[in-house]
């Protein structure tokens, strides 16, 4: 079986093309360039890539962004002042604030402060609470580029059953309501569900967000599944065993190039329309 090669670096750049045109008619009809806001707390050096990667997205599209910096002794009042202060400067579209935040801090009440029309992370429980219940939000970026991806090729959904192994709430959780507002059957795995590999071998679609290197095995997964790998670990490995799977699944996303840049065109897509609503 030839696999499906889920290309998530030329679709990120087909749809990165678009939003260029999208930001040249925001400067054109409204003078004004479009601004993600992006918190970084403390000095996580994988945080600062993350938020290095996302602001050089922004230029790309002919956006700006502002890069707060903040000591990793930042208290949780320090980091809502400055969320409530992005909330309300109207040249600031989007806010994304980097995750994780230092222990101290109230990561789940800073998400919250950010305004819903500015939460283009899609980070918020209210966002994630109207995205389940299939009214408008701002998707969490990483499960929202799998469901554009998965859509892009064409991957049938409805009816399938779809695996997800992980239910952070930045990925796993909304990763499943996706699935299920889109029609899968879907069961949620995670730390403490026994016999692991009995569920995965029943998907027809496999979702890895567990972030251990390969942990899921290439012998759990079916003949003819769909594999999902949103991890990335140093040694350009996913969270799940790809390499023998590639010839045997439907369709599988590449560690590198899958699920990464669609969790970045998707933030900057999310941006571009939140700059849309709020200038034209
Ligand atoms: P996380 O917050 O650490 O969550 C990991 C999840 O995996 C948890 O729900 C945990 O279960 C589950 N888990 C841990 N050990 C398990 C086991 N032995 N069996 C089954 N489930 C287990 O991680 P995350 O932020 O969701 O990220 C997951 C992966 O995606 C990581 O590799 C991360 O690097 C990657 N990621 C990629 C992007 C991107 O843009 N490409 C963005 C975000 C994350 P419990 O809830 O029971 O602890």
């Amino acid at each position: 079986m030839s696999a499906l090669l889920l290309d998530g670096k030329a679709l990120s750049q087909h749809i990165e093309s678009d939003l260029s045109q999208r930001v040249a008619a925001i400067k054109s009809a409204s003078g004004r360039t479009p601004i993600l806001a992006t918190i970084l707390v403390g000095d996580d050096p994988a945080s600062a890539t993350y938020v290095t990667m996302k602001g050089k997205a922004c230029q790309r599209v002919g956006m700006d962004s502002i890069r707060l910096e903040l000591p990793s002794s930042t208290t949780t009042e320090q980091l809502l002042a400055e969320i409530n202060t992005l909330n309300q400067n109207p040249d600031v579209h989007g806010i994304l604030l980097q995750h994780p935040v230092p222990e101290q801090i109230d990561e789940r009440a800073c998400f919250d402060a950010i305004a819903l029309n500015k939460d283009v992370d899609g980070v918020t429980c209210l966002g994630f609470g109207r995205m389940a219940m299939g009214e408008a939000a701002y998707g969490s970026a990483t499960p929202a580029g799998i469901m554009t991806l998965l859509r892009h090729y064409g991957i049938p959904l409805a009816g399938k059953h779809a695996v997800v192994v992980g239910r952070s709430a930045i990925l796993g959780k909304p990763m499943a309501m996706m699935l299920l507002n889109a029609d899968c059957t879907v069961t949620i795995c995670h730390s403490r569900t026994q016999n692991l590999p009995d569920f995965i071998k029943q998907a027809d679609i496999v979702v890895g967000a567990v972030g251990r290197p390969e942990f899921i095995k290439a012998d759990w997964v079916k003949d003819g599944a769909v594999v999902v790998d949103a991890g990335y670990h140093p040694g350009g490995v996913g969270d799940i065993e790809l390499k023998p799977l590639a010839s045997r699944v439907s369709a599988w996303t590449p560690v590198p190039g899958g699920v990464g840049p669609m969790t970045i065109a998707t933030l900057m897509a999310q941006t571009v329309a939140a700059a849309e609503a709020q200038l034209i």
